[in-house]
């Protein structure tokens, strides 16, 4: 039994390519034809992973996103920064999308109490550098039903994550649950700050 027909992600359908640990980072370009928006990203990229919530940008007819984490310093607008918009700012995470293409060019959480403060989210595909951090997990699987695929197509969605080396969660990976806990926990005052 195989499920390679089943489509993820375009950075993972022909299988997943290992990141290079000596990368330092390069730049992504929005999808325009003519006045793309530039973001430098000055370090490699941490937590790669393809995500199946409704929020993530995804490029056209993929069920799934792929999206990493990067420090936000590292993270700089070069060019046309006059074309973003955030899509939603009620969110916690404010995607600064192209107005032009609706690529979205980072995520930025500006919540200082926020767990994942300090991190910005972006989307390493719309890099021509090879080298970034590989994906290492599938992140909210479950939520791909709530932007209209067919629960009956999860056996294969789950089966093809499981191939690739992606473990299928329906929420974020244990480590970045825990860590999240953590964050919790000490701030109540459940664990030693
Ligand atoms: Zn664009
Ligand atoms: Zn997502």
């Amino acid at each position: 039994m195989t499920y390679e027909n089943v489509k993820i992600h375009p950075a993972v359908d022909g299988g997943v390519k290992k990141g290079d640990p000596n990368f330092s980072g390069g730049t992504l370009s929005c999808r325009c034809a003519t006045d793309k928006v530039e973001v430098k990203v000055g370090a490699q990229t941490a937590h790669n992973h393809v995500c199946g919530c409704t929020q993530c940008w995804k490029p056209e007819g993929a069920v799934f996103s792929q999206v990493a984490v990067v420090g936000r310093d590292k993270v700089e607008v070069t060019k046309n920064g006059h074309k973003l918009k955030v899509v939603d700012p009620s969110k916690t995470i404010q995607r600064y999308a192209c107005t032009g293409c609706g690529a979205h060019m980072y995520g930025r959480i500006e919540n200082k109490d926020h767990p994942f403060y300090g991190l910005d989210f972006v989307h390493t595909e719309l890099s021509p550098e090879s080298g970034w951090s590989e994906p290492q997990f599938a992140a909210f699987v479950s939520s791909v039903i709530e932007a209209g695929v067919d629960p009956s197509r999860m056996e294969g969605i789950r089966g093809r994550l499981r191939e690739l080396g992606l473990e299928p969660y329906d929420c974020l990976s244990p480590p970045l649950m825990d860590a999240i806990a953590t964050h919790v926990a000490k701030r109540s005052g459940a664990l030693p700050a």
